[in-house]
C-alpha cells in the first residue's frame, strides 16, 4: 500500500473505516496506533519508549501537514504504522558505518584514516571485553603508568630515551607547548604557520597552550639569524612544524633541524618538532617518496618529536611524543596529560601495531596502510578489468563505465606533492544534459548502498579509485551489494 496517496478522497476513505477509532481531526489516536499488532511487536523488539516517541513525532508531523491544507496524505492505521516502523528503523541504524573508500585518498581524515592491522583489531577486542592492566604493574603488584604498554617499543623504533601517548597529534602539540612554554614565547617561521584540516591552526593552538607566538622570517624564506634575533629570556622553546599539506616552492630557505637544535641548546632551550605524519621506517625502501622519520629528526638534535598514530604509522588515532627523558617526565606530570590520555582499546591497538615493526620484512603484508600505499598498479588494473563488466551490467545503458588511469594521494598531509598512480572506474551518465545533476544522483545512489561507496567527481565522471578495494573479501562484497543499487 502506498504511503502517500494523490487521491484527495483517501483521507475520507480511511476515516470511514469503523475500526480506526479516529481521534481529533480524523487521525488515529496514539493509543489506538500502539495497539496495532505491528507496533506492539515493534515495541517488544525495539523498546517501548522509542516507538512511543517516534509515533508521537509522526502524528505531530501529520497534524501539521493536514492543518497546512496538504491533501492526499494517508492516515490509515497500516500506513501510519509502516511510517513509524521506518522511523524507528532509522533511529536504530548506526550512523557510524563501514564504507568503501574509493576516493583515491588513502589516509582520509573524514573516513577515519589508517585501516588497522588484524593484530591490532584482535588486541582491541581482547581488552575491550573486560578488565585489563591499563595502569597496573603486574610484576610489582602496584599502580603502573599507562604509557608502559607502548613506551619501550616507541623508544626501540625511534631511538628516543622516553615517550608518551595522548589522544591525537593536535593534543600532543598542545601538551608539548603548554609544558615547555606556558607564559613564554615560541618563535616559529612564517612559512610554517599551518592549518591542518579545519580547526588545527598553529597560532590558535599556541594561544590555547598559553604561549605567545613570535613570527620570524617570511613565508618563503626564513634564516637562522631570524631565529637568533627572536630568542630572548622570554623564550620557552624553539619549534619546527612539518608543512604537511603544502609545499613552498621556488625562492625558498628554511633553517635546518641541526641549526635550530644548536641555537636552542646554546640558550639552554628545548627544540621540538611537530613532524605530523611520523614515519617510523624509511618509506623509500618501500618504493615511496622519502619522508623524514622520527629517528632521523631526533638524531638531528630534536629534543622532542610529536607525530600521529593514524597517519603513516598505520595505527589507531593517537598522538605520540618521543624524546628526552627529563622532558617526557615533565609532560607526564602536566595535569593536561590526564585530560588528553587514551583509553585501553587505543593503547592495545597501538601496542600491537608497533610490534609489527619488529619484522620489517612482513610489514607490508600485515599493515594495511603500507600494503595499500605500495599496491602495484598492475594489480589494480587487473581488478578494474575484472570488475568493470559486472558494474556495466548492473548500471545498464544509462551509465558508461570506463577504465582509466588516475592519481590518488596518501592524504592526511603526508607527502603532499607525491601522487600515487592508480586505476579508476569512471562512471559517465549518458544522455543527461548538463550531467552535474545526473552525476550527483549517481553518487548519491552509491552512498545509499548498505556499505556506502564513496568516490570522487572529476572531469564530468564519478571516479572510483580501486587502490583501496582489497582483493578477495572486499572486492566480492563490493560486487555483491551492487544488486541493491537504486538508480
Ligand atoms: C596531521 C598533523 C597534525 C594533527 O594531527 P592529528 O593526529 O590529526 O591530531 C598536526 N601537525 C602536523 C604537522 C600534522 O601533519
Amino acid at each position: 500500500m502506498p504511503t502517500l496517496k494523490s487521491d484527495p478522497g483517501s483521507i475520507a476513505d480511511q476515516n470511514r473505516q469503523p475500526s480506526d477509532k479516529l481521534g481529533h481531526g480524523g487521525i488515529p489516536s496514539l493509543d489506538r496506533l500502539l495497539r496495532t499488532p505491528g507496533l506492539e511487536q515493534l515495541q517488544i523488539r525495539a523498546g517501548r519508549q522509542l516507538v512511543l516517541e517516534e509515533a508521537r513525532a509522526e502524528l505531530a508531523q501529520l497534524r501539521q501537514r493536514l492543518s497546512a491544507g496538504k491533501s492526499g496524505i494517508a492516515v490509515g492505521l497500516d500506513d501510519l504504522a509502516a511510517r513509524i516502523e521506518a522511523r524507528v528503523g532509522a533511529a536504530l541504524q548506526m550512523s557510524l558505518r563501514p564504507v568503501f573508500n574509493l576516493t583515491g585518498t588513502i589516509l582520509h581524515t573524514n573516513l577515519g584514516r589508517a585501516p588497522l592491522a588484524e593484530e591490532a583489531i584482535e588486541a582491541m577486542a581482547k581488552v575491550a571485553r573486560g578488565a585489563a592492566n591499563v595502569e597496573f604493574d603486574l610484576d610489582r603488584g602496584k599502580r603502573g603508568d599507562r604509557d608502559d604498554h607502548v613506551e619501550d617499543w616507541l623508544c626501540r623504533l625511534t631511538g628516543a630515551e622516553a615517550a608518551t601517548v595522548v589522544n591525537n597529534n593536535a593534543a600532543a602539540v598542545l601538551l608539548l607547548l603548554n609544558t615547555l612554554a606556558n607564559r613564554k614565547e615560541v618563535p616559529v617561521s612564517r612559512g610554517e604557520l599551518i592549518e591542518i584540516g579545519g580547526a588545527f591552526r598553529i597560532p590558535e593552538i599556541m594561544r590555547r597552550a598559553g604561549c605567545r607566538l613570535v613570527e620570524v622570517g617570511t613565508t618563503n624564506r626564513t634564516h637562522l639569524r631570524d631565529f637568533t634575533e627572536a630568542v630572548s629570556s622570554r623564550t620557552g622553546c624553539l619549534m619546527k612544524v612539518h608543512t604537511s599539506n603544502y609545499v613552498v616552492q621556488g625562492f625558498t630557505a628554511e633553517v635546518s633541524d641541526e641549526d635550530l637544535a644548536a641555537l636552542a641548546h646554546e640558550h639552554g632551550l628545548p627544540y621540538m618538532v611537530d613532524l605530523g605524519a611520523g614515519a617510523l621506517i624509511d618509506m623509500a625502501a618501500l618504493g615511496l617518496p622519502h619522508e623524514t622519520t622520527v629517528s632521523e629528526t631526533l638524531a638531528k638534535g630534536a629534543d622532542l618529536v610529536s607525530f600521529s598514530g593514524d597517519k603513516l604509522l598505520g595505527g589507531p588515532q593517537a598522538g605520540l611524543i618521543a624524546g628526552r627523558a627529563d622532558l617526557i617526565a615533565k609532560i607526564k606530570k602536566n595535569p593536561m596529560k590526564r585530560a588528553l590520555r587514551v583509553d585501553k582499546v587505543t593503547m592495545a591497538a597501538l601496542a600491537a601495531t608497533l610490534r609489527l615493526y619488529a619484522q620489517p620484512e612482513s610489514l607490508r603484508a600485515k599493515l594495511p596502510t603500507l600494503r595499500l600505499l605500495t599496491r602495484p598498479v598492475a594489480e589494480i588494473q587487473a581488478m578494474a578489468e575484472r570488475i568493470a563488466p559486472a558494474l556495466q551490467n548492473v548500471l545498464g545503458d544509462g551509465v558508461r563505465v570506463e577504465i582509466t588511469p588516475c592519481t590518488g594521494q596518501i592524504g592526511s598531509g603526508s607527502l603532499p606533492v607525491e601522487s600515487l598512480h592508480s586505476v579508476a572506474l569512471a562512471l559517465h551518465p549518458q544522455n543527461a544534459k548538463g550531467s552535474g545533476g545526473a552525476l550527483k544522483r549517481l553518487a548519491a545512489a552509491f552512498r545509499a548502498l548498505p556499505r556506502p561507496v564513496l568516490g570522487r567527481i572529476t572531469d564530468d565522471a564519478l571516479h572510483f579509485d580501486l587502490r583501496c578495494l582489497e582483493e578477495g573479501g572486499d572486492e566480492a562484497a563490493w560486487l555483491a551489494q551492487m544488486a541493491d543499487l537504486r538508480l
